[in-house]
C-alpha cells in the first residue's frame, strides 16, 4: 500500500527539528563536562507564553535532575524571523540556573553568583530574555475599574468580568460592574485609553 505522506506535516517536524537539535547540543555541550553527573531532560510546551523558558532542578537520592522547559511557541517564533539571539539567550539563561543548582544547591534565582556563572558561559546576566517581539496575544481586555490588562489568545464571550474586581469588591460574585472593555482587537487598539 502507498504510503501518504502528511507534506504539511512532514515539513512542520522538519523545520522544528532545526532548533530541537540545536538546543540539545547547546545544552549537551555546556552540561557535560561542567554537570557529569546531571540527569536533565528538554521539554517544549505548546502553552507557555509568560515565560520563554525555565528550569527546574530537584535532588533524589544522590543524583541531581533539571528539566528544561521552553515554549515552542516563542522558538517558532524565533525561527519565523530569524532572530535566533533571543533563542540561544534563554537557552543560556537557563543552563545557568541547572550548572548553578548543581554547583551551588538551590535558591540562587538571578543572584550574584548565578550571574557570575552566565558570565563564565559568555550568556547575558539579566533577569529575563529580551524578547519584546514576541507578543503571540491578539486581543488585550482591560478591567475598567482597577484597569488591569489581559492578555489573550482567544476571544472572550461578551460579558466577562475581571476576576480579581469581583473577588476583591463583590465578594467573588459576578457583576456587570466590572465587564471587561476589548481595547486591541487583533493587534488593532480599539480604544486608547
Ligand atoms: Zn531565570
Ligand atoms: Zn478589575
Amino acid at each position: 500500500m502507498a504510503k501518504i505522506i502528511d507534506l504539511q506535516k512532514y515539513r512542520k517536524q522538519k523545520e522544528s527539528s532545526f532548533w530541537v537539535e540545536n538546543v540539545e547540543n547547546l545544552i549537551e555541550g555546556h552540561l557535560k563536562y561542567r554537570c557529569p553527573y546531571l540527569i536533565y531532560e528538554i521539554v517544549y510546551s505548546n502553552s507557555m507564553y509568560h515565560n520563554l523558558g525555565l528550569c527546574s532542578c530537584k535532588t533524589k537520592g544522590k543524583y541531581k535532575y533539571a528539566t528544561f522547559k521552553f515554549s515552542r511557541p516563542f522558538f517558532e517564533a524565533c525561527q519565523k524571523t530569524g532572530n535566533y539571539d533571543d533563542m540561544w539567550d534563554t537557552v543560556l539563561h537557563e543552563i545557568g540556573h541547572a550548572i548553578t543548582y548543581y554547583a551551588y544547591g538551590a535558591g540562587h534565582g538571578h543572584d550574584k553568583v548565578w550571574k557570575s556563572i552566565m558570565m563564565m558561559l559568555g550568556g547575558r546576566p539579566e533577569k529575563s530574555t529580551n524578547a519584546e517581539f514576541f507578543k503571540p496575544y491578539r486581543y488585550i481586555y482591560k478591567c475598567p475599574y482597577c484597569g488591569n490588562e489581559t492578555k489573550t489568545l482567544r476571544k472572550y464571550m461578551k460579558g466577562v468580568a475581571c476576576g480579581k474586581c469581583c473577588r476583591n469588591y463583590n465578594g467573588g460574585a459576578y457583576s456587570t460592574e466590572y465587564i471587561l472593555d476589548l481595547i486591541c482587537d487583533e493587534g488593532k487598539v480599539v480604544q486608547s485609553w
